[in-house]
């Protein structure tokens, strides 16, 4: 305990001198600091348990609810958007039933993890959020590259629940229903026969550390984050009816999946003949065991009752993504430039300009962001001066003289 000085006020509680702290509050017969404070905090928070101040869901949305929220935020993915939606309905509907039967039902429903495969910017992260956005529960990104097994350099696995804490507000028993999405959780594979896969050999490790937290235990998790130390006051988190949505590119998988698919493509869901696949796009075959091969634990992914797939964006897709969700890029700038009172508009060859360099370059949805900004920041620069009731019309000469003047155009010419 920290010396207490003669006349300088302190905290009853740990001892610190005023001058220690942030803030110490005298009561009637000592002094507490801030950072007692929060710890007591979270101990009450901690101790109150579930059912105090939680929201509850009352009415579940439907899945052809679930289905049509997405759908005014993402564009295409159908299947994954239908897997989704009965997935995240079935997991409320039986949170609330537990609930409601003080978990005296005689049929023990089984989660209902979801690992959704698809390249890099097809919607995965939206898909999660959006859902999470929509059910108002806590929601948080965990990246799976950053775990490491206990012991070694980088983020306890415990460390995903922190962040879900945060998003929660601390409120233990909000984070106990919140949806986690872990993103690149093909990037802790084992080393396989698949040459993409680089990772080292602590991946398996992770997964196994990973497991702990899918299958439904309490678990002690640090309340700041960071590796644990046995002083520290941990908070408790049962996962059991956390929903997690785990994300990943699995590049190289649509080897594995062909190669299944060679040596038994007769007999294939009993229809297709191997004329028949859709080449181009082999994830929609996608089994469990796929990414088995590729260097997930049986165990791992055998806690991701649901396994789905997002299309790679074709041009229609991008065309669509850049106008049509209900918070599409259009829509953005517009409000944008109608908070000062301007009329945006857009050309149709503008925008389809600027889809055509999104897919020259290969850029996704992200790029789609990044040359749109390239397009508008001369204008949102000037708009302060621009005279309110001004109608501004984005002609394609004018996007393709932004394009043309980018970084991105340059960068990616070079
Ligand atoms: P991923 O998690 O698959 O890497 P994201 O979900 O983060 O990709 O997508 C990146 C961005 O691209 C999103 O924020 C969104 O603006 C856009 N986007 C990608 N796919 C879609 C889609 N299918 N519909 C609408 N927007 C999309």
């Amino acid at each position: 305990m920290p010396k207490k000085p003669s006349n300088e006020r302190h905290c009853s509680f740990c001892g610190r001198p005023e001058s220690q702290t942030k803030m110490l509050i005298a009561g009637y017969e000592g002094c507490i600091c801030d950072a007692c404070i929060a710890q007591a905090d979270i101990m009450i928070k901690d101790s109150l348990g579930p059912d105090k101040n939680v929201k509850e869901i009352n009415t579940i949305p439907t899945p052809q609810e679930i289905k049509q929220h997405l759908d005014q935020y993402v564009i295409g993915q159908e299947d994954a958007k239908r897997v989704l939606s009965v997935a995240v309905y079935n997991h409320y509907k039986r949170i609330k039933y537990c609930a409601e039967h003080h978990d005296k039902n005689d049929v023990e429903i089984d989660k209902s993890n979801i690992i959704i495969v698809g390249e890099t910017g097809t919607g995965k992260t939206l898909l999660a959020r959006t859902i999470a956005k929509m059910l108002d529960v806590p929601f948080c990104i965990a990246d799976a590259t950053t775990l490491t097994e206990a012991g070694y350099v980088g983020d306890d696995v415990e460390n995903v629940l922190v962040r879900l804490l945060q998003a929660a507000d601390y409120n233990v028993a909000e984070a106990e229903r919140g949806i986690v999405f872990i993103d690149e959780i093909d990037k802790i594979a084992r080393k396989g026969d698949n040459p993409s896969i680089t990772r080292d050999v602590s991946g398996e490790g992770v997964q196994q550390a990973l497991l702990k937290l899918l299958e439904g235990a309490v678990v002690n998790v640090p309340p700041q984050g960071g590796r644990k130390h046995p002083e520290q006051q941990m908070i408790q988190v049962n996962t059991r009816n956390i929903l997690f949505i785990a994300g990943g590119a699995f590049d190289g998988v649509d080897r594995v999946i062909a190669s299944r698919l060679k040596s038994n493509v007769i007999g294939f869901n009993g229809t297709k003949t191997r004329d028949e696949l859709d080449r181009h796009n082999m994830l929609r075959y996608i089994l469990p065991m796929d990414i088995k091969r590729f260097g997930l634990i049986p165990e791992l992914v055998g806690r991701f009752p649901r396994l789905t797939y997002l299309n790679p964006l074709d041009r229609d897709a991008l065309r669509s993504i850049l106008t049509e969700p209900k918070n599409a890029l259009t829509k953005q700038y517009q409000e944008l430039f109608k908070m000062d009172g301007v009329t945006l508009e857009y050309e149709k060859a503008a925008l389809d300009a600027i889809v055509d360099t999104a897919v020259e370059y290969n850029l996704g949805a992200r790029g789609l962001r990044s040359i749109m900004e390239n397009v508008m920041t001369d204008l949102m620069f000037d708009l302060p001066t621009i005279e309110k009731g001004t109608k501004i019309r984005i002609t394609k000469k004018l996007a393709l003289e932004k394009i043309n003047n980018s970084n991105i155009n340059k960068s990616l010419k070079d």
